[in-house]
């Protein structure tokens, strides 16, 4: 499955717990971004250049990282991809990796909230976590980023049927709740209890 979220909609948070109640690995791009900065690796290096801006990495350079992210052995039974695709040229690479390896979305969540919202709550972690792309600027080009391209990718799963919308206002508890009903009720079968 995907989570697809704005930025600040708690979509990290939420895909973390998810992947424990369905027993999935949660593969998150900008953690594993976030990780070859920190590493000091060429992948980091050059995926910097765009984060610290706000700016979307390369769709080539994205789509081999998820790729090779994919070869990995805990993503056999299924996995809960956060942060990708964000691109139309995304979902198309997407597609034919799944395809090859003869696996099929099952339900692509998109968690909601509205911008001033979210931008609140991006200014209170940047307090709190100093990520480097917290900052006002950054934070509304980042917003600006989802809507001009990551909403066309939510409405291409919608056309295929398996776009589930829940509201990401709210707990984290009672959001995670939301998710689950809206899981169990995609899937036609309980996700753990529901
Ligand atoms: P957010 O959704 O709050 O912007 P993420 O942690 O998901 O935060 O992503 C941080 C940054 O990592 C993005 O701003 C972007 O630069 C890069 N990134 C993550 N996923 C992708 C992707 N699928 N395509 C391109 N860039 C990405």
């Amino acid at each position: 499955m995907l989570i697809i979220g704005p930025p600040g909609s708690g979509k990290g948070t939420q895909a973390e717990r998810i992947s424990e109640r369905l027993g999935v690995a949660a593969i998150s791009t900008g953690d594993i971004f976030r990780a070859h900065v920190k590493g000091g690796t060429p992948l980091g290096v050059e995926a910097m250049k765009y984060m610290d801006n706000g700016d979307f990495v390369p769709d080539t350079v994205t789509n081999e990282m998820v790729r090779n992210r994919l070869c990995q052995d805990d993503v056999g039974s299924g996995f809960l991809l956060d942060g990708y695709p964000r691109t139309s040229a995304q979902v198309d690479y997407l597609d034919g990796l799944l395809a090859a390896r003869e696996q099929e979305l099952g339900v692509v969540l998109q968690l909601t909230a509205d911008d001033e919202e979210l931008v609140r709550r991006l200014l209170f972690r940047a307090k709190e976590a100093g990520r480097s792309d917290d900052n006002e600027t950054v934070i509304r080009h980042r917003l600006d980023l989802y809507h001009q391209q990551t909403e066309a990718v939510v409405a291409r799963y919608a056309g295929r049927g398996i776009l589930a919308q829940v509201d990401g206002i709210g707990g984290i508890d009672e959001v995670t709740d939301r998710i689950l009903g809206a899981l169990a009720k995609m899937l036609g079968v309980p996700v753990n209890g529901r």
